[in-house]
């Protein structure tokens, strides 16, 4: 179980009345399986359909159904495992997690209980501004999802839609390894990239197809373990840091007031960035696993497992560091246009044939910028990798200046048009021409003759004359020119 391996550093301790606190973090994260249909039945899984249209006998749990299992779900499980550096079993089992619940049919979960199909593994988590970290995987089982209560439809009455019971998840299960908000989300965010680019999961947070049951409690740096609260269903990155947060300030009020902390289950409230308590585990709960008598265990080859292993894709550390070989990026750019299998898409195809280093700027600042200002995902981008692309050629050729570019860019996302098309209409075409340049150059020192006389002394002020004829020109003149021919013209 818990080893105390490490100690955070002390700028992850909170600081409290009378000494400081450290944080210890487990996460326990279902991933929703892309798959077409359920763990044991052939209804199908789409997102958003008509409630209650989704639901076979099976996942009705009409007496006499037989659960049968899904081998794609089983091989996605395998692939995820080996995704996470872990240790594939190859025997597993179901077991019945028995408890009523209104959206749960059967009154038992089908689960993995002492046999899951994947032990123990590992990944290295990158936190902003923070060092690499190991975080231990404690094991990754399968499950059914239940059904959902709905209770804002009717002041009086709960509807329950069964769509969604019977969906394969897979719930990773952490070691309590993590010592600060930003690991937590980092470690989600990892987790989230590597079934992305394995394609066992969609990883969509705002579905619900990934979301995370945080595990928090607090001790002195390096002292024994506190008891921990488990908050359930977190359901963003940002979420997970608030909820982190507040639930560890909670913790030491009352540890710092002399009280206890009870085990409890708690809620995330996020309108109010606040956990409230959902259930104690005074009334710790007794499921009385026991093996499903309606399945067999689940026999896997190491065929099987070496079949998947040599066609995994590549994975985001892998990329990571092919990324920093090929595009000559520094590390820092890799981890960020790696951290999903999306985002390591457009930039191959943005900086292929291109300088490598504009391209990871311009996606960086400008692109996720604006992005993330107009709350859109990557895959809705008004701006492509193909329109981008245009953009930096333009300025690649010496058409427009990077500065420009910014405002052709910012047309771009507004819809206005393609880079050319802009480019073109108002036209912002770099003046090259150094008759032109020489003109403005000119009437610039004119204007400006006690600076001119003074610029021998003070070589300085070259940058106040380049101002000038930028300016003078509407950003347009090719700034390299204006260089040469104001040098040339002040006698320097
Ligand atoms: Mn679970």
């Amino acid at each position: 179980m818990f080893t105390a391996k490490r100690v955070a550093d002390k700028k992850d301790w909170l600081s409290g009345r009378d000494h400081d606190w450290e944080i210890i973090i487990g996460l326990e994260v279902h991933a929703q399986v892309a798959s077409k249909s359920k763990l044991f039945s052939g209804a199908a899984t789409e997102y958003g359909a008509e409630p209650n249209t989704q639901v076979s006998l099976v996942d009705a749990a009409m007496p006499g159904m037989l659960p049968v299992v899904n081998e794609f779900c089983i091989e996605q499980a395998v692939r995820t495992g080996l995704g996470l550096n872990a240790q594939i079993n190859l025997y597993s089992r179901f077991d019945r997690k028995n408890y009523f619940y209104p959206d749960l049919p059967q009154g038992y979960q089908i689960s993995q209980f002492e046999f899951p199909i994947v032990g123990e593994g590992e990944i290295e988590i990158e936190p902003e501004g923070g060092e690499a970290v190991i975080v231990g995987i404690e094991r990754l089982h399968l499950e059914q999802d239940a059904g959902k209560s709905i209770h804002d439809l009717s002041p009086d009455d709960t509807f329950v839609d069964l769509n969604r019971s019977g969906v394969c998840l897979m719930e990773i299960v952490s070691k309590p390894d993590m010592r600060s908000p930003e690991e937590a989300s980092a470690y989600v965010e990892k987790v989230r990239g590597i079934v992305r680019a394995l394609g066992t999961c969609d990883g969509d947070m705002e579905k619900g197809n990934l979301r995370a049951d945080v595990n928090v409690s607090v001790r002195k740096p390096g002292g024994d373990l506190g008891t921990r609260c488990e908050i359930k269903n977190v359901n963003s990155m940002r979420f997970i840091r608030q909820a982190i947060n507040y639930e560890a300030r909670r913790q030491i009020d009352i540890l710092e007031a002399g009280g206890e902390i009870d085990q409890e289950t708690r809620l995330f409230d996020n309108a109010k960035g606040e956990t409230r308590t959902m259930r104690s585990k005074e009334d710790a709960h007794d499921y009385r696993y026991f093996p499903d008598p309606d399945l067999l265990p689940i026999n896997i080859t190491q065929e099987f497992v070496d079949g998947i292993k040599a066609n995994l894709p590549e994975l985001p550390d892998a990329r990571k560091a092919r990324f920093v070989v090929d595009y000559g990026i520094p590390e820092y750019d890799a981890r960020i246009l790696t951290a999903d299998k999306a985002k390591g898409d457009f930039y191959e195809r943005l900086a292929k044939g291109r300088d490598a280093k504009i391209a990871a700027n311009w996606m960086m600042g400008d692109l996720f910028g604006a992005l993330n200002k107009a709350s859109i995902n990557l895959d809705d981008s008004p701006v492509n990798s193909d329109a981008l692309g245009e953009l930096l050629d333009l300025i690649g050729d010496k058409t427009i200046s990077g500065k420009i570019a910014k405002d052709v860019f910012e047309k771009m996302f507004a819809g206005e048009g393609g880079a050319n098309e802009i480019v073109e209409r108002e036209g912002l075409k770099q003046v090259t021409d150094t008759g032109a340049i020489e003109k403005m150059v000119q009437d610039v020192i004119d204007a400006n003759a006690d600076q001119a006389a003074k610029v021998a002394d003070n070589p300085r002020l070259v940058g106040f004359f380049v101002g000038q004829v930028m300016k003078a020109s509407g950003g347009k003149a090719n700034p390299q020119a204006v260089n040469e021919i104001l040098r040339k013209k002040l006698g320097l």
